[in-house]
């Protein structure tokens, strides 16, 4: 490129393409959204104490026709952007709540699993969002206490009192609301006066480091303490070594999840993690 006046036109031919792409992707968003290409992946979430499966968490995928498996950081921003959150996610919430209870129809009855769902921003501004859960509570049959919704730090950022309200008003149906990625976000200690929360999920860079980097340990203990002070639950994400579970038991954490007890599985691999087949 040239120097001098010409640096203002930024429209370079890398440029283009990328907004090329960028059109093409909405387009493709936009028939994904019609033809069901999404698929959801479950992960388990593990009481570290017994080490028995008490919940799981929906994890949205892509199953672009051309370009395969696309994972959820690089369509979400995009289908936020375009408001395309809003199907999406509707079908997230009502697909995680029908196969969690189909599960635990297969279950004790005393003993049912949580699913959690992550909830996008744009998803909390819309004022079906208590109705939506509602709806998708009513028609799978699973019991409000058996359904986390997952909020992100930076979602909680712009707290209007409108947001408060509806958040309260799903707090109040039963379900119960976590806040994911602890820890990562700006002025966190805030957001636990304001919000209803029950659920505190450590993020995965202060698991990465608990058993090797003394500032990792020492803050995620404090997390952990800071929970049961507060009579959150706990959840560490991201766990992928023995050494890092082992941290966090001696530190009480109540509940973890990552690829050291399983990566997010498809249903029917989830289905055999629960129900392992008997060898006929
Ligand atoms: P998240 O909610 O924090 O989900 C945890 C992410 O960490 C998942 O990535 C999971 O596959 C990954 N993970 C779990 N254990 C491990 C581990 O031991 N090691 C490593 N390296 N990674 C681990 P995934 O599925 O790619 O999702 C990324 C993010 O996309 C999620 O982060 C969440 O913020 C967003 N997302 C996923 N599904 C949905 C959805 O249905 N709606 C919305 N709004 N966001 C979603
Ligand atoms: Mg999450
Ligand atoms: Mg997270
Ligand atoms: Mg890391």
């Amino acid at each position: 490129a040239k120097k001098g006046k010409d640096q203002y036109a930024v429209f370079e031919p890398s440029m283009r393409e990328s907004f090329q792409r960028h059109l093409e992707m909405e387009a493709d968003l936009r028939r994904a959204v019609l033809r069901h290409e999404f698929q959801l992946r479950f992960q388990p979430i593990v009481r570290l104490a017994t080490n028995e499966i008490s919940g799981l968490e929906a994890l949205v995928r892509w199953q672009h026709p051309e370009r395969g498996m696309i994972p959820p950081l690089d369509f979400i921003p995009l289908a936020e952007e375009t408001g395309m959150i809003v199907p999406i996610g509707e079908w997230v919430l009502r697909e995680a709540c029908r196969q969690a209870a189909g599960w635990n129809a297969q279950r004790e009855p005393g003993n049912p699993l949580s699913v959690s769902v992550n909830l996008s921003a744009v998803q909390l501004e819309r004022v079906e969002l208590t109705e939506l859960v509602s709806s998708a509570l009513a028609e799978s049959g699973l019991p409000a206490q058996c359904l986390v919704i997952e909020l992100t730090e930076s979602l909680l950022v712009d707290h209007r009192q409108e947001t408060l309200d509806r958040l309260a008003a799903v707090k109040a149906l039963g379900v119960r609301l976590a806040i994911d990625d602890f820890g990562t976000g700006y002025s966190s200690l805030a957001y636990l006066r304001r919000f209803p929360v029950d659920i505190i999920k450590i993020d995965k860079s202060f698991v990465d480091d608990v058993g090797d980097v003394p500032a990792a340990a020492a803050l995620t203990l404090g997390i952990i303490q800071l929970g049961q002070a507060l009579q959150l639950s706990t959840v560490a994400e991201g766990i992928e070594d023995a050494g890092q579970l082992s941290e966090l038991t001696d530190g009480n954490c109540e509940l973890g999840q990552g690829y050291f007890f399983a990566e997010p599985l498809t249903p029917e691999a989830m289905q055999d993690l629960l129900f392992p087949p008997t060898a006929a």
